[in-house]
């Protein structure tokens, strides 16, 4: 028998110089004084390389990465075969406009997205660059095959920041702050947040009345459903806070969506791409969408996105709709090589990675009562933070407080929702890096506690 193999040696976290580091300092200041003020950075990182959940800055500390560029980086950074496909396909060309003319990664692309999307039925893929532009198609497509104006989304969502988009997400008021008018005819009601319920409801006692409101409140009194074009859902809220609805919800949300003729659109922008353990998240609950989006995790970091529907539901006309650059042909082949790589290789172990950080999360509970729920599937998994479990008063003092302990140890988190910190780890993690990530958030939970 061989021996078994000694445990690998990371060379991460390696902290080196005080953060941030003086390469770091100067371009933070470079930065401030020419770029945006409404980027709201997190904290002062600033990257140089990458390699699988390790990032390194401008001084060489080198960082364990529990949250990978907002899940995006779903094969980990700067994965080998993504790179030489990116390469390759940039050699060769770099754009010639996939609206216009064609080329066959972007033909592979979407016969990709079609087959792996849930549902048997015919299906047709546009690409964009982004996640709020693939929500904006999503609009167009649904009031253009429904003929009806309404659009209904959930507290807590976000959806983007482009018109269309922004007013469908109900995440922070300050995503709103001065921009109106915003998209009218759109409606938010609360979702399936059962540590937080609108209605002061426990589930399952409450019967899903946060789907069953729906008719008895919005349908009966401001909104006739046959005006409602589509109901726009994240299967796991992602900036809201990581949130999970329960059992049954999203299954009661398309049994109202297919009682009124409405279409119901999957925003898996953040929880898809193998993310939650599944290709996407509703194959978890065997809920066909007519529309699911997709970006963040899709081409590992390059920009893409995409609109997947049926094909009944996807019917606009030619030249209704199109982008200079959406489906980029190199964004393209980064999308082949991290479907590959997620599909094949990354998937089948996102199931007990998330079982163990999970468990590992779990055990923080236990100990510090900081942490007032804990939930989430697979890699993306949410600690909501409280002043004390009673009250479920949030925290966000202490989200912040831990988040920059957790930088200053080599830990790269970040937060959602009004106090949550949120775990979103490349899919590429290891058991090393989830058992060395939970002790650096062990210390901080004790700093801050
Ligand atoms: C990030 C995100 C978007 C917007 O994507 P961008 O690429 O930033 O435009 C939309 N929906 C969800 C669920 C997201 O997480």
């Amino acid at each position: 028998m061989k021996p078994p193999m000694p445990p690998a040696v990371k060379d991460y976290p390696r902290i080196v110089t005080p953060l941030p580091g003086p390469r770091a300092r100067a371009i933070v200041a470079r930065d401030a004084a020419w770029t945006s003020p409404s980027y709201a950075r997190e904290y002062p990182l600033v990257v140089e390389r990458g390699s699988g959940s390790m990032v390194q800055d401008v001084d060489g500390n080198r960082f364990l990465d529990f949250m990978a560029g907002i899940a995006v980086a779903s094969t980990g950074h700067a994965h080998p075969r993504v790179v030489a496909a990116v390469q390759e396909s940039a050699a060769r060309f770099l754009h010639i406009c996939g609206s216009d003319f064609y080329y066959e990664s972007m033909a592979a692309v979407c016969e990709r997205l079609a087959s792996l999307a849930p549902g048997t039925g015919a299906k047709r893929v546009f690409l964009t660059n982004s996640g709020t532009e693939a929500v904006e198609g999503a609009i167009k497509i649904a009031r253009n095959a429904t003929r009806r104006a309404g659009l209904i989304a959930f507290h807590g969502a976000f959806h983007g920041r482009t018109y269309g988009a922004m007013s469908l997400t109900s995440s922070k008021s300050r995503q709103h702050a001065g921009f109106g008018p915003l998209l009218p005819e759109v409606y938010h009601v609360p979702y399936g947040y059962c540590y937080r319920c609108a209605f002061g409801k426990t589930y399952p006692s409450c019967e899903l009345y946060c789907v069953s409101s729906i008719e008895s409140d919005l349908f009966a009194r401001q909104l006739d459903p046959s005006d409602v074009a589509a109901i726009f859902v994240e299967p796991v809220q992602g900036e809201g806070g990581y949130i999970v609805p329960p059992p049954g919800y999203l299954a009661a949300l398309r049994a109202l969506c297919d009682a009124h003729g409405i279409l119901l659109v999957f925003d898996e922008i953040q929880c898809g791409i193998g993310r939650t353990g599944t290709m996407f998240a509703a194959e978890q609950v065997g809920v066909v969408p007519d529309i699911l989006l997709t970006a963040k995790g899709l081409a590992s970091g390059l920009p893409l996105g995409a609109i997947i529907a049926s094909e009944s539901v996807m019917r606009w006309g030619t030249g209704a709709h199109g982008s200079t650059f959406g489906g980029n042909p190199v964004a393209c082949a980064a999308a082949l090589a991290t479907l590959d790589i997620v599909q094949h290789e990354l998937l089948p172990l996102v199931p007990a990675r998330g079982a163990r950080m999970m468990a590992g999360v779990r055990r923080l509970a236990e100990r510090y009562p900081a942490i007032g729920d804990v939930r989430g599937l697979g890699l993306m998994i949410g600690l909501e933070l409280v002043t004390d479990r009673a009250s479920r008063t949030p925290n966000p003092d202490a989200v912040r407080t831990i988040i920059d302990a957790a930088f200053q140890r080599g830990l790269l988190l970040l937060g959602c929702g009004k106090s949550t910190l949120r775990l979103a780890p490349p899919l590429v993690v290891d058991d090393a890096d989830i058992d060395t990530g939970l002790a650096i958030l062990d210390e901080c939970l004790k700093a801050t506690a």
